[in-house]
Formats: C-alpha cells, structure tokens, sequence
C-alpha cells in the first residue's frame, strides 16, 4: 500500500519537457504559442456507469485520456498536455501500475504530457477526472457552423463499441453468451475499451471542414447537436455509413440500432463543403484512416435517413442521454 504522495511520485510523475513547471508544484505551468487559442475540456468516467468494475486498468487507463484527446480532436486542437483527477477506494499497487501505464503511453504518443491532478479516497468506487489542453487558431471547428449543401463525412467505421457493450451488460447481469456471441465479444470489444481519439483527423479538417464533432452519444444524437447549433437539417443514406466489420454477422435491424445509435465510438463526423471533397479523400489516404461521406446538410431543420430503397426510416433508434 502506498500513500498518496508516494503514489503520485511512482505513478504519475514523469518527465514532461515541453512545460515549464509539471507535476509536484501548485499549478503546472505551459506555454502558449503566441497568436494561438487554448482548447480545453474535460470528462468524467465514473465506475459502474461509464465502465465495468473489472476493465483490464491498462485499457481504463487508455481510455479515460482517450476520450477527452478526442473532444480535442473534434475541435482541431494540437494537444498540450492533461491533469488527472483520481478518487479511489483504495491504493491498488497493481491497479495503479496497470492505469497509469496505459494512460501514459496514449499521452506520449500525442505530445499530451500529464502535468498535474488531485488524488483522494473515493468511498463510491472509482472516479476519474481528466481534463486536457490543446492549442488552436481560428476558424474554430465549432459544431454551429455546418451549411446548407455541406457533405457529412465520417471516419472509421461504427458500431462495434455498441455491440460490445451489449453483450458485456448481458455478462455483467448473469447472463450466459452463446459462443458465437462470445466471439463476437471478443471481436468488438477493443473498439469499446481502446478507442483511436482522431487527433491527427482534427488537425488535418482545419481549413477544410466546416462543423466537427466527435460521436460519443451515438452518430443521430451526434450530427443532431450539430444540426441544432447550426440551424441546419439533413439527409443520410444508410447505405453509405460505413459499418464496422466486426458486427458484418448480426441482424440488419441490429446493425441499423448500433450504428444510428451507438455510442461510444469516438470517429469524428464533420460537414465540409463540396469543392473540397478531394482534398478531404487526400487527407484520409495520407491518415490510412477511411472517410465516408454518409449524407447532406439541408435547410429543412430535421434529420432523414433514407434506408436502401431510399425510402425514409421512421423508427430512427436515439442515443444516449444519461438523464433520460
Ligand atoms: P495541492 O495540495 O497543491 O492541491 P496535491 O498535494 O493535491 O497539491 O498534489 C501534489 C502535486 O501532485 C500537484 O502538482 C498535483 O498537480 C500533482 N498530482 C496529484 N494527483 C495527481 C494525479 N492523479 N496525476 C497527476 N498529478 C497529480
Ligand atoms: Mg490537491
């Protein structure tokens, strides 16, 4: 068992050249490049409702920076470094280790250094605050400024961190999985417990999207705030949105749920104009990362999606929303 400061000093003290002033002082201190903007924001993972009692720390740890470097990502934001809130019900030596070691990796692979946080006994099971800071130049990549006649572009693919989550809360109530579901587990599971934040995505869109936002509710709830904060409508085609190959084995009703719906799935879904389609497609390619465009903007002030024959879908799932 360790006390707090030494589990500070082990666990999350590491060197951080690009700040001034990181962990084991007041306040860390960076520094902003002149003529830039400071992006920040910050997310709350708490135990039993945003992840289950026995994640594997390592991918918690991944996971917790993950999904704030993608509201980083969704705005363009260069990362800069992140502050780690932590309460726990008890110092786990080997639970640290694990945590820590995943999130440090995710936050050297994007320059994100973490300078600094808080640490306490937490009596309700865990609590992990991070919070990060990235800079940025106007035009910001607001999710109020989509236009009528902008394409609607996503990354990657969706759906799996849905279907994992499913079947994960069917074993978590007691549940038995057949084995084809248990493969399918093991096949989705990583897109729910390993997101990919699309930093490199975001920063590439400036200049070239108008409206971005990172899908953590589910791509209608999702493309609905932009559509909201933008006065906008739009039109999707099923078809076009891609559906990630894990799930290619479940119902078509299934897939439509997980992939309208689910969330979790941090791809970013953004709006551009049409004359910068190519460069766009040039973008994805230099990412290795596929960008589908899936739809349109409208000035109709509701959101369509059209099925295969083009026929519009009237039971449209909704995503989450953790006050409903
Ligand atoms: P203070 O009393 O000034 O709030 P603390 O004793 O809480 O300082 O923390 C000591 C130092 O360790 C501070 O620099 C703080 O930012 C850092 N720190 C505390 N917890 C964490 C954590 N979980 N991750 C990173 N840095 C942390
Ligand atoms: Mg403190």
């Amino acid at each position: 068992m360790t006390g707090e400061f030494d589990l500070i000093r082990q666990f999350f003290t590491r060197q951080a050249p690009s700040v001034h002033v990181g962990v084991g002082d007041d306040c860390a201190v960076f520094e902003s490049e002149p003529g830039t903007q400071i992006a920040t924001s910050t997310d709350l993972l708490l135990e039993g409702r945003h992840f289950f009692s026995d994640v594997d720390p390592f991918k918690l740890g991944h996971k917790a920076l993950a999904v704030n470097l993608s509201d980083l990502g969704a705005m363009g934001a260069k990362p800069i470094g992140c502050l780690l809130g932590l309460g726990l019900p008890d110092f786990n030596d080997a639970w640290l280790a694990r945590f820590s070691a995943g999130f440090h990796a995710l936050a050297a692979k994007h320059g994100c250094p973490l300078i600094g946080g808080d640490t306490t006994r937490s009596e309700q099971g865990i609590v992990i605050s991070v919070t990060v800071f990235g800079s940025v130049t106007a035009p910001f990549l607001t999710r109020g400024s989509a236009c009528e006649g902008d394409d609607i572009w996503v990354s990657g693919s969706l759906g799996a961190a849905d279907v994992a989550l499913s079947l994960l809360m069917r074993v978590w109530q007691g549940e038995v999985l057949s084995d084809p579901e248990h493969e399918l587990l093991e096949k989705t599971r990583p897109w729910l417990e390993m997101p990919v934040p699309r930093v490199e995505l975001g920063l590439a869109l400036r200049h070239l999207a108008h409206a971005v936002i990172d899908i953590s509710d589910g791509l209608l709830q999702d493309l609905g705030h932009i559509l909201q904060a933008s006065n906008q409508g739009a039109v999707l085609q099923l078809s076009q949105i891609p559906v990630n190959a894990a799930i290619a084995g479940i119902s078509a009703k299934q897939k439509r749920k997980a992939v309208l719906g689910g969330g979790d799935v941090y791809e970013l879904c953004f709006t551009a104009p049409v004359r910068g389609r190519e460069k766009i497609r040039a973008v994805g390619k230099e990412l290795g990362l596929s960008l589908s465009m899936i739809g349109t903007i409208t000035s109709e002030n509701q959101l369509k999606v059209l099925d295969e024959d083009l026929i519009e879908i009237q039971d449209l799932p909704s995503g989450f929303d953790h006050f409903r």
